[in-house]
């Protein structure tokens, strides 16, 4: 099965890369639990390459999470009491309006989510490495710029989008563009705290 990836150049050299690999299920082991590694793509100094590397969440990713959550939970009890409203005395229980619906499906994914970010940081706090190149896992890297929203997301505009990041050995300019991989049945790996892979 092919995948749209992202594919990345240099314009001055043969460096390139692509996202394929931030696909891999990455996992921290921490005593007997797993806590899914949030990654994305960056430039490793050491390897001179372009690969998934680790990223650490940040503390107004929680916050906005958060005040998200608080927002969904009012709009939700609004949507109940106008449900409440409209129910007709033959009704016993009161059906959730399709907006309800909507919102308390995102209020449990944003739980979800906010669950995994809150362990994630806690158990990075402690970090002594920066964040590692998953391919030399090294922790001189850097991330790379995020990428425009139009790409990824199937419409295969193929022309290269430039990143607004120079490759530090020749100066060229980095450019993104959609591109087609074979898909990859991955392995999950898994890593200690240090983000040190454990096999
Ligand atoms: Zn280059
Ligand atoms: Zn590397």
């Amino acid at each position: 099965m092919s995948v749209e990836t992202l594919d990345y150049e240099c314009a001055d050299c043969k460096l390139s890369g692509s996202n394929l690999s931030l696909g891999r299920p990455r996992y921290y082991v921490n005593f007997d639990a797993e806590v899914l590694m949030s990654v994305q793509m960056g430039y490793c100094f050491m390897g001179q390459h372009i690969s998934a590397m680790e990223r650490f969440p940040e503390a107004a990713e929680i916050s906005e999470l958060e005040a998200a959550l608080v927002a969904a939970r009012t709009q939700f009890a609004e949507e109940q009491r106008l449900a409440e409203r409209n129910k007709r005395w033959w009704q016993t229980k009161v059906r959730l309006t399709d907006r309800a619906s909507i919102i308390s499906h995102d209020i449990a994914s944003a739980t979800k989510r906010l669950q995994r970010l809150r362990i994630l940081s806690a158990l990075l706090s402690q970090r002594v490495s920066g964040p590692r190149c998953l391919q030399c896992y090294s922790d001189q890297c850097v991330p790379l710029p995020k990428v425009p929203p139009e790409l990824g997301y199937g419409l295969l505009d193929t022309r290269p989008i430039l990143l607004g990041f120079r490759h530090p050995q020749c100066g060229g300019e980095l450019s993104v563009r959609e591109g087609i991989r074979f898909s990859m049945n991955w392995k999950p790996q898994y890593f200690d705290r240090e983000g040190r892979p454990l096999e």
